[in-house]
């Protein structure tokens, strides 16, 4: 058995969708479920008897302390997280509780958890810590890709608060000797994705005959990664990589970003042509909006992933064409879901059906 954190939200849903398909090992989600935590994206789990959700804080120690203690998981993967970067400019507070003072409380848990362990049990545990390639700070154009050993220069809230928890995590593994794993990866994009982060917002936005807002120039180039491909490079390091490592995970693809909403402009005018009762431009590009570029804006982020498909074989499955054409189909196919995301639906449904368990 396995505990992940954060696991209703984009990333984490489809970890554990993708886990449980391809093993028959159990699954335990840890997750508060914040206005990101959707439990719709694993509603067809509700009869899988090996998959077990509990509501609750990665900082609430005596109820992660409990689930350890009960389940006796093998290894945790730390997916929780407050991960926009609009939000952390407008509010870090949520951040810096979430990801710093969360992970904090989350590596003491497990770190007694881990000392109370012996023999073969303690020596496989893993904890695995899913960060970003935003740690880095930003390139120039001709600047080499980020690899491992580049310095973490944080340049918003939100990669500041993910630098720091990387650092605590990496201080218990050298303090403590807590067998850790640290994941940094690029941009994700896919099936389940909260539509205000750049892809869905864009495919979501001109499915609704809005305005497709672009920051600044709209040259901020970032390395985008199928997000399956993601999760499958996260069992590799659960499995494969050496405790106190960090992995780089990227799609080497790096694009600039009104490419990316050009590209899924030209997908939805061949997919869903202007004129068939959506939009009735002739191109979904009509509706790109430039608009005031994000304080502190990152140019330019790229990863080296040569680390993790040398040691670990892994390589991305999906190229950009494939994984974006997945994507736009995906949104394309589940109209409910973009409806209740939209309307903040779900919000009612979790309030309704949830409240959060902290005695076992
Ligand atoms: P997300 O915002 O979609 O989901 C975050 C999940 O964490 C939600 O389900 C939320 O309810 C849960 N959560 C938040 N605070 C919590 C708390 N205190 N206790 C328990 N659960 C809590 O995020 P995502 O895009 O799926 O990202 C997952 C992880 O991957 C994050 O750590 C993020 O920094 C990292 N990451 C994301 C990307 C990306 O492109 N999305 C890229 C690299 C790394």
């Amino acid at each position: 058995m396995i505990l992940v954190t954060g696991g209703a939200g984009f990333i984490g849903a489809n970890f554990v969708r993708d886990w449980l398909g391809r093993f028959d090992e159990a699954i335990i989600n840890l997750d508060i479920l914040t206005y990101a935590g959707n439990p719709e994206n694993l509603s067809t789990l509700a009869e899988d008897e090996r998959y077990i959700f509990i509501k609750g804080d990665i900082g609430n120690f005596s109820l992660v302390t409990d689930l350890l203690r009960q389940y006796r998981p093998r290894a945790v993967i730390n997916f929780a997280a407050e991960s926009h970067v609009d939000r952390s400019i407008h509010g870090p507070e949520d951040f810096i509780q979430t990801n710093i003072v969360g992970t904090f409380r989350l590596l003491e848990a497990v770190r007694s958890h881990w000392n109370s362990l012996d023999g073969k049990e303690k020596r496989d545990f893993r904890f695995l810590h899913v960060s970003t390639d935003e740690v880095y700070g930003s390139l120039a154009r001709d600047e080499p890709a980020f690899n491992e050993a580049h310095g973490y220069e944080p340049n918003s809230p939100y990669s500041a608060s993910k630098a720091a928890s990387d650092h605590l995590v990496r201080a218990y593994h050298h303090t403590y000797g807590l067998p850790v794993l640290t994941t940094n990866c690029s941009n994700n994009y896919g099936p389940y994705q909260f539509p205000e982060k750049l892809i869905p917002l864009i495919i979501v936005n001109a499915l609704a005959s809005q305005p497709l807002p672009v920051y600044g120039d709209g040259q901020q180039i970032r390395d985008w990664l199928y997000v399956k491909d993601h999760c499958n490079a996260i069992c590799r390091v659960l499995e494969g990589g050496l405790p106190g490592q960090t992995y780089n995970i990227g799609g080497w693809n790096e694009k600039p970003n009104i490419d990316i909403v050009h590209t899924i402009c030209k997908l939805l005018d061949a997919l869903r042509p202007a004129g068939d009762g959506s939009y009735s431009a002739r191109s979904y590009s009509d509706l790109i909006k430039f608009v005031a570029d994000r304080p502190g804006h990152d140019r330019r982020y790229a990863i080296d992933a040569s680390k993790i498909e040398r040691e670990l074989g892994w390589k991305p499955t999906e190229t950009f064409e494939t994984g974006i054409l997945k994507t736009v189909r995906w949104y394309l196919d589940n109209p409910a879901w973009v409806a209740n995301v939209r309307s903040g639906a779900y919000r009612t449904w979790v309030e309704k059906n949830y409240s959060e368990r902290t005695a076992l």
